[in-house]
């Protein structure tokens, strides 16, 4: 009786003599590199639009100094949708990082006119009905 084709066993087996083809093949084509490329790619897109942002940007509501493109969040500029019309509709960061500066992509940016906020101030605005929310916190800090 013929002995049935295992495939499980068969890679197991291919897995074991071949394991230093496989590593070669992951270094060039496997998840890692992708990975590792795509950021290279945002790394350069973000870098990209470093001098087009003045290096210290004051916070628009409590002026404290916030910086474009730093690694601490707590001290990193957070872009603003003032309008929600504005044409990048998403994390305008997010935007930033699959964008590299270019003359197209700077009158984008433009047309967008986001406001710039420190992390805290960001935090607390919501993004629908904001006049209401505040009128609703200014009754509330000025009821005692
Ligand atoms: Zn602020």
């Amino acid at each position: 009786m013929a002995k049935h084709f295992n495939q499980k066993e068969y890679q197991i087996q291919y897995r074991k003599k071949n394991k230093e083809k496989i590593a070669a093949y992951n270094k060039i084509y496997g998840k890692k590199h992708y990975l590792l490329k795509g950021k290279a790619k945002k790394d350069n897109n973000i870098a990209s639009w470093e001098g087009y942002f003045p290096e210290i940007i004051k916070c628009e509501v409590c002026g404290v100094e916030t910086f474009f493109n730093k690694k601490n969040l707590i001290r990193s500029v957070n872009f603003d949708h003032r309008t929600n019309k504005e044409v990048i509709k998403g994390s305008p960061n997010r935007w930033l990082l699959a964008h590299p500066r270019t003359l197209e992509n700077q009158r984008i940016w433009e047309s967008c006119s986001f406001g710039k906020l420190c992390l805290k101030c960001n935090r607390v605005l919501p993004t629908t009905n904001r006049e209401g929310w505040i009128q609703k916190m200014l009754k509330y800090v000025s009821s005692y």
